[in-house]
């Protein structure tokens, strides 16, 4: 659980006494050691903590002054531009604690509903939301391709998970046991449905296993 969680965890910086400058997520989603290696090849202290990279004048004010062991090159200056962008605004807060701070909220507060979402971009970022969600489909008939896409129309596999005692088996094929996948796509009987379907447009088409990847394809 630690390993799966950790990852989203970032600092939001007080005092700055126990966030790591360079090795730890607290300006932005990627520590400054990977998001600036150039620079960071070069810094004098690797183990720098924030507050010791702060040099603070009076209690609001003061400016960032990380330490290299050389000059910097041409071609290095656009990464340290880049880093003084990252670090305009930031700033060191003498009576505050540094806090945890969870990256997959933007209220920096954990919820389990963040971490499912962390865990699973690309399920939710190829749902076929648009082909769904079409102004000119009935709602009806959009409401109930949402529900076959994420496998949620009651057939009878469904009723039985749910712990109705009864047989699955699909009724126009009466082989087979009944999910919404096979009932849409892969029933023998559904399927002569599509094949003439698709003749029409004198297509062959080897159709996907689920009505989701169906509608993504
Ligand atoms: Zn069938």
């Amino acid at each position: 659980m630690g390993q799966l969680v950790t990852p989203f965890f970032g600092f939001e910086v007080g005092d700055g006494k126990i966030v790591s400058f360079w090795k730890d997520k607290w300006c932005g989603t990627t520590p400054f050691c990977k998001a600036f290696p150039s620079l960071f090849a070069i810094a004098t202290s690797k183990e720098a903590w924030v507050n010791e990279v702060w040099t603070a004048e009076g209690e609001r004010r003061g400016s960032w002054t990380p330490c290299f062991n050389r000059p910097f090159n041409d071609w290095e200056m656009e990464e340290v531009g880049r880093l003084l962008c990252c670090l305009d605004g930031k700033m060191v807060r003498v009576d505050e604690e540094d806090r945890v701070r969870w990256m997959e909220s933007k209220n920096g507060i954990f919820s389990v509903k963040s971490l499912y979402r962390a865990l699973q971009p690309v399920s939710l970022a190829s749902f076929p939301s648009k082909i769904i969600w079409n102004s000119y489909v009935q709602p009806k008939i959009s409401f109930f391709a949402w529900e076959a896409s994420w496998g949620r129309v009651l057939t009878l596999d469904r009723l039985q998970k749910r712990g109705w005692a009864l047989a699955n088996r699909c009724f126009l094929c009466q082989t087979c046991g009944e999910s919404i996948d096979h009932r849409l796509l892969h029933c023998e009987r559904t399927r002569e449905v599509w094949t003439l379907l698709l003749s029409f447009f004198g297509v062959s088409w080897v159709f996907p296993y689920s009505v989701k990847e169906t509608l993504l394809g």
